[in-house]
């Protein structure tokens, strides 16, 4: 019998008293690994009434305190570390070391919210007028809530909740209902950390429990990440209830490759880009886009590297490209590749063919690489969040742009050349939130913000970093004169 998962809420653990629950699987084998709880409204408002009776003592802590805070969770998260980076690869299915880098990125937003100390310090100016001084105070608001995709189970809630806490917030999290698991994981460890109870919760859900956070009236605001069509809603209905929301969605990273790239060093990070995680990053590059002649030795050298690449069960080592999520998801893919071959892109590489050793019920699709793809082809335009990876040309630098330039999305774009005069134009133009130079994932580090552009991201200010401390704090001014 395989786990239920539970809520952690005010401080305690609690079963979901709902009916809806739904099978976990880990996508190498196909078994099923735990069971989730699909919340009801009033779940989500007794986690979000424990976060608000939290928040007047939370608020009143130093932030020096709130700051050990983070150093004991941070101690804990590097004790666990390897078990925590398995738990990722069970439910998820990306390779081991993929899955400790993602553990290593949620460590370290944990490291940079410790810095909320001086990060939160506010500023001042004497004589605004004469004898009149000016100040600028950060403040805590209340309570906020983060609403997670399955691709990042560890990682993307910590680009948000060690911000809020540490500013003197309080939390709610809503994991994926995908790969929830690893979030019970890290709230066992919150748990540890002796937050006061109410100060972090966890309710396991789907659009019902989504939906009670974003009419919740105690609810400040809401971070969420995931697909374009949900973080349009999620946008509209969290600011039509007068939230603050910062809505991360979904994207169609192109890759363009200059004929003065450096071709080995290029196709080492373009296969990175577009297989790693089996191609579900919102940051992996999905088109190719060959200038000029670069063209024929790119294509033949990337279909020989992918093709070489050993796909299989993430916990083993020596495993190079893991399943996809779900059977769904694989279904889903799978439907791409058959459209672009109908639409009459070339399939060099056929992934449809790959079969896994003692794995028979995984999702599985090995690397898959189309060629002659125009930028009006369904693979050329849409997100397909698997790894399936379209070769385009373009005759110059400008046509490559032009390509980048008609998609909807804006999260991310990268450039391989040894030109400086080149990149320097296209980190200037390049419509995208997270540009790469002779990069294959522009990820931003902890302490940087991360957010894409137009159809990727919906809000202001991006998570991470400083944008993080501006999201969880409002300014107040203070304006004194003594007589
Ligand atoms: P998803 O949009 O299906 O789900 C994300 C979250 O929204 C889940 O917690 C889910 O329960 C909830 N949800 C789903 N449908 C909802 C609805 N109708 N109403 C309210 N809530 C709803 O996304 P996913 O499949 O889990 O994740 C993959 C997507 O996330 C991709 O599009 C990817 O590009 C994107 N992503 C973006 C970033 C970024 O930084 N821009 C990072 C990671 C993933």
């Amino acid at each position: 019998m395989t786990e239920t998962l539970r809520n952690f809420i005010g401080g305690e653990w609690t079963a979901s008293g709902s009916k809806r629950v739904l099978d976990v699987h880990n996508p190498a084998s196909g078994e099923a690994i735990a069971r989730v709880p699909l919340s009801a409204q009033s779940e989500v408002r007794a986690a979000v009434a424990a976060a608000k009776a939290a928040f007047p003592e939370w608020r009143e802590t130093p932030p020096l305190v709130r700051s050990r805070y983070m150093f004991r969770l941070k101690a804990l998260l590097e004790e666990h570390f390897e078990d925590l980076a398995r738990t990722v690869t069970l439910e998820h299915g990306k390779i081991i070391d993929e899955a400790r880098g993602e553990v290593r990125r949620a460590i370290e937003n944990v490291e940079v919210a410790a810095g909320v100390p001086s990060l939160m310090m506010g500023y001042n100016a004497e004589d605004i007028a004469v004898g009149i001084d000016e100040d600028c105070v950060f403040q805590p608001i209340g309570v906020f809530a983060c609403v997670a995709p399955f691709n990042f189970p560890a990682m993307v809630p910590f680009w948000f909740l060690p911000y809020a806490v540490a500013c003197g917030d309080t939390y709610v999290v809503k994991p994926s209902e995908v790969c929830p698991t690893s979030q019970s994981r890290l709230f066992e460890l919150l748990d540890e950390a002796d937050f006061p109870p109410g100060v972090v919760n966890l309710v396991n859900g789907d659009k019902e429990a989504v939906d009670a956070l974003l009419t919740d009236p105690d609810v400040a605001g809401v971070s969420f990440v995931g697909s374009t069509p949900v973080g349009k809603y999620i946008y509209a209905t969290a600011a039509a209830h007068g939230k603050r929301a910062q809505c991360q969605a979904g994207a169609k990273n192109c890759l363009v490759v200059m004929p003065d790239a450096n071709l080995d060093r290029t196709v080492a990070a373009i296969l990175t880009s577009a297989f790693g995680t089996a191609g579900q990053r919102c940051l992996a590059g999905s088109l190719v886009v060959a200038v000029g002649d670069v063209y024929a030795p790119l294509r033949d050298k990337l279909v020989a590297a992918a093709s070489a690449l050993k796909v299989g069960d993430g916990l083993d080592e020596s495993v190079q490209m893991g399943p996809v999520v779900t059977r769904k998801s694989l279904d889903r893919i799978l439907g791409y590749v058959e459209s672009g071959v109908k639409e009459g892109a070339k399939l060099l590489l056929d992934g449809r063919k790959v079969k896994v050793d003692g794995r028979p019920n995984g999702y599985f699709i090995g690397p898959t690489i189309f060629d002659g793809v125009r930028p009006d082809m369904t693979i050329a335009k849409e997100e397909i969040f698997g790894p399936v990876l379209g070769i385009a040309r373009a005759k110059d630098f400008a046509e490559a742009l032009s390509i980048i330039d008609g998609l909807p999305f804006g999260n991310a774009a990268s450039l391989f050349t040894q030109s400086g005069k080149w990149a320097r134009e296209f980190k200037y133009r390049v419509p995208c939130g997270n540009v790469g130079i002779n990069v294959g994932i522009a990820a931003p580090i902890a302490s940087f913000p991360f957010a894409g552009m137009r159809n990727s991201f919906f809000g202001d200010l991006h998570g991470q970093g400083r944008d993080a401390i501006q999201f969880f704090t409002d300014r107040k001014v203070v304006i004194s004169r003594w007589f």
